[in-house]
């Protein structure tokens, strides 16, 4: 047995076999001429394959339809669709005919082509039929060159995922039924991989960096998401202790569970709300359950992000009122998308920028391209009438840009009222608070506002300098700093001179170690992963007000981090019930 520790991600433990992922890249094709006597062959091989790559698809489409979501079971009925579309075969022969090459070079030239000719449509749908391609023209290349590719969205087993790195369109895609554990070399607890390992209650373990190198495709695994620890080819007492250590996870997962339907209260009666971020509709009906108020923090770019889930106005309009649908009269906050940084587009970014988490992301990219911010906020207003929706604008730094953002807001209500479109009159509009400008201006920024929500998963990378998927430089993100809590504070008391509530929906929010600091300094909203919630109630309902405030008095004071979290957790020993002290 060999134990690995890199950093928890996402609750949960679970044991099983690894799955060693390793990205697939387009193989290289030579070209190769073939003679007109094999040419019958070149073709019967080219058929060979396509009927073998329908086969598989077929397969897997049926699978799909089983165990996986609606629109990603149609992105394989496409491609089966494609596949067996006489144009495509045609055009592949005439090519063969024209060139009298391999049939793999052809099958690339085809694909190469016809990607270009999409990825310079000015139509996102077209754009977009560019990755089908790609997808189609691949499995058609593996089959020809005989090559067993993986994919995480066609499992045909449980596995725990082991990677260098996932790309937040990779857990989006992967059959989420099949995958009971992620580990990865790279990232942090604020990388967005995290995030959604999160949203998908996958227990996982980030930040390793040599996991890869030791885990083997096959190993049995034990991973460990609450601490972080990974055991590889675990003996017999390993398991015998997991199995013990999860039940007790469990009991106390459903005590707390148990809580979803009293307030967030402290002893004294200090009520503040708890939310759920969600990033894809659906988790929309899961957050319920495990006691959300309403949701604080809508990642809408995953809709972007989504392969066939090309952002019109209309496809999001139905997204929106799919989740104000589910939360009824709950308050649901979509933040307009926060594209750029890690979550890249193809379509808009080239992959040049040199420094793309100081570049051209968030609120910066929907000005730049006011149709499509429009077009966002269109959808937004029109789904508005079906709940109570807020809108909050990301990366904000100044108030300029929360002036270009409003103004293209009303022009977007003037462009639903000239269409006849009906939206509520009054709707929230708040800043998200993550970069120090901001922070440090918000007194500013109140005036223009009707709430804050700070971001610290930013907030904190950009205040003291990390990069929040480096694991490399991990360590020294750290809520407790001393100039982060006085970016909080300043944040929190600008908010309430002004009359506006001060929301987070950064992991911080979702950290029950620091919950009762956050009450001290006066948050008054908390948005964190559904998966969270029950502790930080937990811990909410645990404690008095007017100690919160002393603690936080005394953490004021503090000069580092380490004194502050040391302080923090000797308050949470004296003033929590023992099972809390520790979360
Ligand atoms: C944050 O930065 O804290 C935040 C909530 O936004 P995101 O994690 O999506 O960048
Ligand atoms: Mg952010």
């Amino acid at each position: 047995m060999e134990k690995l520790t890199g950093i928890p991600a996402s609750l949960g433990f679970i044991s099983g076999k690894a799955l060693l992922f390793v990205e697939n890249t387009f193989p290289e094709i030579p070209r190769i001429s073939i003679l007109p006597a094999q040419s019958p062959d070149e073709i019967k091989r080219l058929d060979g394959a396509i009927a073998a790559a329908a086969a598989e698809l077929s397969l897997i489409h049926e699978r799909a339809v089983q165990e996986m979501s609606k629109e990603q079971a149609n992105i394989f009925a496409a491609h089966l669709l494609m596949l067996d579309d006489p144009v495509f075969r045609d055009e592949l022969l005439d090519r063969f005919r024209e060139t009298a090459a391999n049939m793999e070079w052809v099958v690339w030239d085809v694909a190469r082509e016809m990607m270009q000719k999409m990825m310079a449509s000015p139509d996102p749908l077209f754009r977009e039929r560019a990755a089908d391609i790609n997808d189609v023209a691949k499995r058609l290349l593996y089959q020809l060159l005989s090559i067993k590719r993986a994919s995480l969205a066609e499992l045909e087993e449980d596995v725990i995922v082991v990677a260098h790195d996932l790309l937040p369109s990779e857990i989006l895609t992967m059959n989420r039924r099949r995958v009971k554990g992620i580990v990865m070399d790279a990232g942090s607890r604020t990388s967005h991989t995290a995030i959604l390992a999160r949203a998908f209650n996958i227990p996982a373990v980030v930040g390793l960096a040599i996991g890869t190198k030791i885990i083997k495709d096959g190993d049995a695994l034990i991973v460990n998401g609450r601490t972080g620890e990974v055991l590889v080819k675990p003996g017999r007492k390993d398991l015998s202790d997991f199995r013990k250590a999860a039940t007790v996870y469990h009991r106390q997962m459903e005590e707390f569970l148990s809580l979803r339907e009293l307030p967030a209260e402290t002893m004294d009666g200090g009520r503040v709300m708890v939310n759920a971020n969600i990033e894809i509709p659906e988790e929309a009906d899961q957050v319920l359950q495990y006691g959300a108020e309403g949701i604080g923090l809508y990642r809408s770019e995953f809709l972007f992000l989504t392969p066939g889930q090309a952002a019109q106005e209309e496809r999001q309009y139905h997204s929106y009122t799919q989740v104000l649908r589910a939360m009824g009269v709950r308050p649901v906050t979509i933040r307009t998308v926060d594209i750029g940084g890690d979550k890249i587009l193809p379509d808009f970014h080239s992959g040049d920028e040199k420094n793309p988490l100081l570049g051209w992301r968030a609120i910066r990219f929907s000005l730049a391209l006011p149709d499509l911010f429009k077009t966002q906020l269109r959808a937004i207003l029109r789904s508005s009438v079906n709940g109570n929706v807020k809108i909050m604008f990301p990366l904000i730094s100044g108030i300029e840009e929360i002036e270009q953002a409003l103004a293209l807001l009303e022009e977007a209500r003037d462009e639903c009222r000239a269409a006849g479109q009906a939206f509520a009159e009054h709707i929230g509009v708040g800043a998200m608070i993550e970069v120090p400008s901001a922070a440090i201006t918000a007194d500013i920024l109140a005036e223009k506002m009707d709430f804050f929500s700070v971001g610290t998963n930013d907030l904190i990378q950009y205040s003291l300098a990390v990069d929040r998927g480096n694991e490399r430089v991990s360590y020294l993100a750290r809520p407790t700093h001393p100039a982060v809590l006085r970016f909080l504070k300043h944040t929190i008391d600008s908010a309430h001179r002004q009359g506006i509530k001060a929301a987070m929906c950064g992991e911080m929010a979702g950290d029950p170690k620091v919950t009762a600091l956050l009450l001290g300094l006066g948050l008054d909203e908390f948005s964190m992963a559904a998966q969270s919630i029950p502790r930080v109630k937990r811990v909410i309902r645990s404690v008095n007000m007017a100690d919160c405030r002393s603690l936080v008095e005394e953490v004021l004071q503090g000069v580092s981090w380490k004194q502050n979290a040391d302080t923090v957790n000797d308050w949470m020993t004296e003033h929590c019930p023992a099972e809390l002290a520790e979360v």
